[in-house]
C-alpha cells in the first residue's frame, strides 16, 4: 500500500489514466457488479488498514455538520450547541463545519470524537456505497488523498484487465 505522504503525489501521476479507466468503466462494466467490486476491496483494505496512521482525509476536507451532530458532540464536549459552534465550527457554504485541520485529530492519530463523530467522516470514502459509476470522479478524487482508495483503483484496474487493453 502507498503511504499517506505520497498518495497525493502518485494518484497525480496517473490522473490521466484514472479518468481513461472511468471511461472504460462506463462503457465496459456492469453496475452492480462495480458496487461488489468496490464493497469486497472496501472490506478487505480497510480491515487490516490503520487509519491512526493516515488521516488524510481528516486534514484534507471541509467536514459539514447537521444541528443534530452539532448537539450531540457539543453534549460529549460539555458544552452547549453555541458555545461549541463557537469554538469548533466555522459557517461554509452549506451550514456549518469543522474548522480546519479538524481540532479532534489527536498527536497519535485518533479522532477523540471517534464514538460520535460526524456521518460525513464516518462514511468517507463511500466506497462500500451503491451507486460507485455514478461516483468515479470523486472516487479519483479521493485517490489523491486515501491511499486504500488509491489502491482499490489500481486493483480495479487490474480485475477488468484495463492496462491490458488501453
Ligand atoms: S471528527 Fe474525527 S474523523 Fe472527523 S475529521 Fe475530525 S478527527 Fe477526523
Ligand atoms: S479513510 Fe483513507 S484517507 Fe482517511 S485515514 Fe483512512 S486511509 Fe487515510
Amino acid at each position: 500500500m502507498i503511504t499517506p505522504n505520497n498518495v497525493r503525489e502518485a494518484a497525480l501521476k496517473v490522473e490521466e489514466e484514472n479518468h481513461r479507466f472511468r471511461s472504460f468503466l462506463k462503457t465496459h462494466a456492469d453496475e452492480e457488479e462495480l458496487d461488489q467490486q468496490f464493497l469486497s476491496l472496501h472490506k478487505e483494505l480497510f480491515a487490516s488498514y490503520d487509519c491512526s496512521k493516515c488521516r488524510n482525509c481528516c486534514r484534507s476536507y471541509d467536514v459539514s455538520l447537521e444541528n443534530e451532530e452539532v448537539s450531540t458532540i457539543a453534549a460529549a464536549k460539555g458544552l452547549t450547541p453555541d458555545a461549541f459552534c463557537k469554538q469548533f465550527l466555522s459557517e461554509g457554504l452549506l451550514g456549518y463545519e469543522m474548522k480546519k485541520p479538524c481540532p479532534f485529530l489527536r498527536e497519535d492519530g485518533q479522532c477523540e470524537v471517534e464514538f460520535c463523530k460526524p456521518s460525513e467522516c464516518a462514511a468517507y470514502p463511500y466506497t462500500d456505497r451503491p451507486g460507485r459509476m455514478g461516483s468515479l470522479l470523486n472516487i479519483i478524487a479521493s485517490a489523491e488523498v486515501c491511499p486504500v482508495v488509491y489502491e482499490m483503483l489500481e486493483r480495479l484496474k487490474d480485475t477488468y484487465h484495463f492496462r491490458k487493453q488501453y
